[in-house]
């Protein structure tokens, strides 16, 4: 219980440490693809940009020059500092737009983006960083942190730029200077998704990542699932030991009290008391010549493969004599009832282990039985198979145990282990007979009704 838990802690802690480090790493390529998508589409622009020739900026510088004109002489006459702010956002505005509207290179880039094999959807934006209007004096109109930084003058910008957003790339930055104005600006360009885009760029190895992740999982859980079977087994092992010992103590101590009641003086002047006494003794001996028998036909069956040595049968027939004999055996008092469907057919059968294999089926149907046992043992064939269906209305069993029963000295129900006396291993022997025979061994049952064993074997 102890190391399966440490084996499943440590397991849990390798797989979240290996995902923990995936994630660091796969966080790294990002930023590190992102830094690359900014430098590959500057570059691109910049080439864009030189192969068009110098960026003429003739028209805007016209425009401006009048219209900052016109505004030194409105600054001029500006007392308030309210009205101050109104107006520099009002020029603010207005070169912005200028800008924006007869700079806008939208789809000379976007053609050249796409010719050179990148993404070529996008928004063009420009954004102006530092703003001044120049006279005799300078007007500081608008300045934005990102140039203040950029030129180390630390923090203490004007208003908070409103330029970039996280998937914004700036590609371009340029001056401009006219008689009456003085401006820095960016270029920018947005992809609608930029997380799309390196996505695509990181797909293999993030596609690799999630499969080594899984593959751990999954090898995690393949060694998991070793360690409970084989401590399954280990359990069974020790409940056949104890069950073993358990049924051959029995015999063992009917015969030595039997031997100590043959000592004492009245006994031996009865013969009567001396001849049953012996019966005893003989009854119980060969009881436990035929459990040491079991224990050795267990490890030979073990060891050696399954030799069907098979004879052609009257199945109907065969199939009567077996259930006749363990009627006046064992199940003498079980209601026992037949139905066969076989047709007079003729089939290739170990005739020893096929009699093994109903006996167990039958003997199980009385033993777990908490009431008089009813059984009914049908015959029938279907789809070039014989079917035969040993059926009980004894104790049943449950939805779990139905997945065990058939295996190695597996027992349902061990809470009753002693109630009902056996070894796990007739069910075992059924099936291995069933599947020498070619063929299969189901069972369906509901606890407390009864259960129903279907054995198909191909003919
Ligand atoms: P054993 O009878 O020696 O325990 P088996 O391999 O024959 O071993 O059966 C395995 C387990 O399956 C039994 O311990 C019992 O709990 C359950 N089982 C088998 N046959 C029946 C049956 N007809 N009705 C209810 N339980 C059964």
């Amino acid at each position: 219980m102890q190391k399966r838990n440490t084996v499943l802690t440590l397991g849990i802690l390798a797989i979240l440490f290996i995902i923990a480090a995936q994630v660091i790493i796969l966080r790294g390529l990002w930023k590190q693809q992102n830094e690359m998508l900014t430098l590959r589409y500057r570059s691109l622009t910049q080439d864009a940009v030189r192969r068009a020739g110098p960026v003429a900026h003739d028209t805007v510088w016209l425009i401006l020059n009048k219209y900052s004109e016109k505004v030194v002489g409105e600054l001029a006459g500006i007392k308030d500092k309210q009205k101050l702010e109104e107006k520099k956002k009002e020029i603010f505005e207005y070169f912005t737009a200028v800008l924006n509207r007869e700079q806008d290179f939208t789809s000379y880039l976007s053609s050249y983006f796409e010719e050179q094999g990148f993404e070529k959807n996008f928004n063009f934006r420009i954004v102006i960083t530092n703003l001044e209007i120049t006279n005799s004096d300078t007007l500081v109109v608008y300045r934005s942190e990102s140039f203040l930084n950029r030129r180390g003058m630390g923090q203490g910008g004007i208003s908070a730029p409103p330029e970039t957003s996280k998937s914004s790339i700036s590609v371009l930055r340029q001056r401009l200077i006219g008689n009456y104005y003085a401006f820095y600006f960016e270029y920018y360009i947005d992809f609608s998704d930029k997380q799309k885009l390196i996505l695509r760029e990181t797909a293999v190895s993030l596609l690799i990542s999630l499969l080594s992740i899984l593959v751990v999982v999954i090898i995690f859980l393949i060694t998991y699932r070793n360690l409970m079977e084989e401590k399954r087994l280990s359990n069974l092992k020790t409940d056949f030991i104890n069950n073993m010992t358990h049924e051959l103590k029995t015999p063992l101590a009917t015969i030595t009290v039997a031997g100590k009641t043959l000592e004492m003086e009245q006994i031996r002047t009865d013969e009567m008391k001396i001849l049953e006494t012996a019966k005893l003794i003989g009854k119980q001996s060969i009881h436990l010549n035929q459990l040491i028998n079991m224990i050795l036909e267990i490890s030979m069956w073990e060891r050696t493969e399954f030799q069907l040595d098979k004879k052609k049968v009257d199945i109907a027939e065969f199939m009567n004599d077996i259930v006749n004999s363990f009627k006046t055996g064992y199940g003498n008092a079980a209601d026992l009832t037949e139905k066969y469907n076989f047709n007079g057919l003729k089939a290739d059968v170990d005739l020893v282990y096929f009699t093994t294999m109903i006996n167990n089926l039958l003997s199980n149907a009385v033993k777990y039985s908490d009431k008089d046992p009813v059984i009914s043992v049908e015959g029938f064939v279907e789809d070039k198979n014989i079917c035969i269906r040993v059926s009980d209305n004894g104790i049943g069993i449950s939805k779990m145990d139905q997945k065990h029963v058939f295996d190695k000295f597996y027992r349902a129900s061990s809470g009753n282990i002693h109630k009902y006396k056996g070894l796990g291993l007739g069910l075992y022997y059924v099936k291995k007979i069933v599947v020498a025979h070619g063929g299969d061994v189901t069972v369906t049952s509901k606890p407390g009704k009864g259960s129903i064993f279907t054995v198909t074997i191909p003919y």
